[in-house]
This record gives C-alpha cells, sequence and structure tokens, in this order.
C-alpha cells in the first residue's frame, strides 16, 4: 500500500483518543524496560517516567529498542541494499495516483510514484557494489540519464526542485521468538519488511488484528498475567506463516531484480521480448504477487 504515514498516524490517533483510556506521548522514546520477576513489567521513557503495564507491545519499527532491551535476537537476511528517497515537483502525466513505476536502465534501477502530498517521489536504490559518493553526485543528470525521454524532460526542466535524497536504510529479516513473558514484538520490531511490492504496513496491521484478536477478550476480563502470557506463542504461530512467505516472495523478487541489474544480456532480452510477451509476462507476474498482495492467511477483526 502506498500510503501518507503521517496522514494515516493522525488518524489511527484520532480513533484511539476516542477512548478513555488512551494517551499518546510524543517526542519521549521508549528507552528501557523494566522487569519483575523475570517479566517485563514496563517501560522507562526518555523524560524518565515510567509506565507499568501487564503487556508491554513492541511495535517500535526496523531498529526496535524494545527488541533489543528484551534480548530477542533479529536473523537478518542477508544482500540488504539501502535507498536513496528524492521528493520532486509533479507531472499532469500522474495524474492517476497509487501507480507504481520501476525504471530499469543499465545497472540502475529505480521506482518512482505520485505521493498524496501530490509531488513525485523517487526510491533509488543503493547498492553496496555502487561506487559513487551519492552526497556528491549530480542527481538530476542521474536520474534523467537513467529515465526513458518523457522522465527525463520532466526531471530535467524540475530539476530545482529536487530535494536532497534522504538516506534509507532496508532491513529485511525475523526475529525466532516474537514473545518474552510480558512482552510482544509487531511489525517491523519483529519483521522488518523490505520495500518491494510495498507490503510491509500490511504486514504490521495484519499483526496487530490477530493480537487484538487475542488479547482484548483477555484484558477486558482482566486476565492474570500467565493468562496473557499463554496467547502469545499463538499469536506468532497465526502471523508467522504469512510473514515468511511474504518475505520469500520480496527476495525472489529482489534475486530477479539483481539478475537484471547484473546481466546486460538479460536486460537486452527483456527488452526485446518485452513487445511480444508483455501481456503474458504482466499476467504471470502479477499471479505471483497475489499471495504477497493479498497475504496467504485469512484475516480479520473479531473483536
Ligand atoms: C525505504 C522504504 C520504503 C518503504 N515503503 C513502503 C511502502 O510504500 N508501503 C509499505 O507498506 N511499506 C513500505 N516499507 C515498509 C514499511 O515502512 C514498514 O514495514 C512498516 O512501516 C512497518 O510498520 P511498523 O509500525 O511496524 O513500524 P514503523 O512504521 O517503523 O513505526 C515504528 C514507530 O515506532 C516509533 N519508535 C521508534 N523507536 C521508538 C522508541 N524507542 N520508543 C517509542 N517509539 C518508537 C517510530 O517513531 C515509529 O513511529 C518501506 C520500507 C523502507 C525501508
Amino acid at each position: 500500500s502506498l500510503v501518507s504515514q503521517p496522514a494515516f498516524l493522525e488518524a489511527v490517533i484520532d480513533q484511539a483518543s476516542t477512548y478513555p483510556n488512551f494517551e499518546f506521548i510524543q517526542g519521549s522514546p521508549v528507552q528501557d524496560l523494566f522487569w519483575s520477576e523475570q517479566r517485563v513489567s514496563g517501560v522507562k521513557l526518555g523524560d524518565d517516567r515510567s509506565i507499568c503495564a501487564n503487556l508491554v507491545i513492541g511495535a517500535d519499527g526496523r531498529n526496535s529498542v524494545v527488541r533489543q532491551r528484551a534480548n530477542l535476537p533479529l536473523e537478518q537476511q542477508s544482500g540488504s541494499f539501502d535507498i536513496l528517497w528524492f521528493k520532486l515537483a509533479d507531472s499532469s502525466r500522474f495524474e492517476s495516483e497509487n501507480v507504481f513505476y520501476t525504471i530499469v536502465r543499465d545497472r540502475n534501477a529505480f521506482g518512482l510514484f505520485r505521493s498524496t502530498s501530490g509531488n513525485l517521489q523517487i526510491g533509488w536504490a543503493l547498492h553496496e557494489d555502487a561506487a559513487m559518493d551519492w552526497k556528491q553526485a549530480d542527481w538530476p543528470e542521474i536520474l534523467a540519464f537513467a529515465s526513458p525521454p518523457w522522465l527525463a524532460e520532466h526531471i530535467r526542466t524540475h530539476a530545482e526542485t529536487i530535494e536532497r535524497p534522504v538516506l534509507l536504510s532496508v532491513v529485511v529479516g525475523r526475529c525466532p521468538r516474537w514473545y518474552a513473558p510480558g512482552l510482544l514484538l509487531l511489525g517491523d520490531a519483529v519483521h522488518p519488511m523490505s520495500p518491494i511490492r510495498a507490503q510491509g504496513i500490511n504486514m504490521a496491521l495484519r499483526d496487530v488484528i490477530v493480537a487484538a484478536n487475542h488479547l482484548v477478550p483477555l484484558l477486558r476480563e482482566g486476565a492474570t498475567d500467565a493468562a496473557i502470557d499463554a496467547v502469545l506463542p499463538q499469536i506468532q504461530a497465526e502471523r508467522e506463516p504469512e510473514i515468511i512467505r511474504a518475505q520469500q516472495l520480496q527476495s525472489q523478487e529482489a534475486a530477479q531484480a539483481e539478475l537484471l541489474r547484473k546481466s546486460a544480456l538479460l536486460r537486452w532480452g527483456a527488452s526485446q521480448l518485452a513487445p511480444l510477451l508483455g501481456k503474458r509476462v504482466r499476467h504471470s507476474w502479477l499471479a505471483r504477487q497475489r499471495q504477497l498482495r493479498q497475504g496467504v492467511t485469512q484475516i480479520q477483526l473479531t473483536v
């Protein structure tokens, strides 16, 4: 899903604020966990405040502090890469939002889409073997050179609107164990997702639905710590197969892209065959993506 994360998070906070026990604390990140008799019993915030809890849920993203403090190891997939993120002026060609273009030229590849905030966003894959100083590079020219003529013209015309790129590190992996007594990890904190096919937000939300289905009834009835801890393995068991499959499919796509990137012959073949086999290739490519886009398990909120 290509959504504006700030707008989405605001909507979630607005909705959550209708509950009397909800409090949104901004600017004081979790720094540490409290333990009581080998069970997590709360968090310590950056401003030295402490919050006690029957259950701490760590949904603090791919560099999760909660995961580190709980000593839940992350097994990272190899072959990681970084992404340089650019913004530039909109073009009338991109009237319909949510179309994602992948542009491949020589050994370079980038993704392009029109964001909900009305500008174009570009994600440029920065590979370990890229021999360039990205901070000094002439990006408008590099992007234009890698683009088809219609896009190159737009980039050159609006070169001055291209902001300095932001470097986003891509971490992909999974924790063998998603929980500890009194603690559960969800989303990227426990299975950081690749940006390929933009499924990380979906996967995190689907984790939350499954966790809510298991935990809300227990928390409503004031369940014991032991009863809460007992459902944590079930949440992992319900979510893990889909995460494993999604990460497999993402890494297969990454491997194909890497083959194209490294083989000039393959790129040439693909460009020659595209006009002839384009429809069939597109069809089989979309079919292969179905599981990634729609998930492999039925997920429904039941509380
Ligand atoms: C370059 C790139 C592009 C991507 N593009 C897409 C895309 O288009 N669509 C898509 O679906 N997925 C995309 N993904 C994947 C997606 O970003 C993640 O899978 C998804 O955001 C995971 O959601 P999350 O809530 O688990 O973690 P996050 O979205 O990372 O949220 C974690 C939250 O925790 C907060 N936090 C961090 N540390 C602390 C702390 N110590 N205390 C308190 N709070 C803390 C952060 O401020 C943040 O708000 C992309 C990933 C990358 C790397």
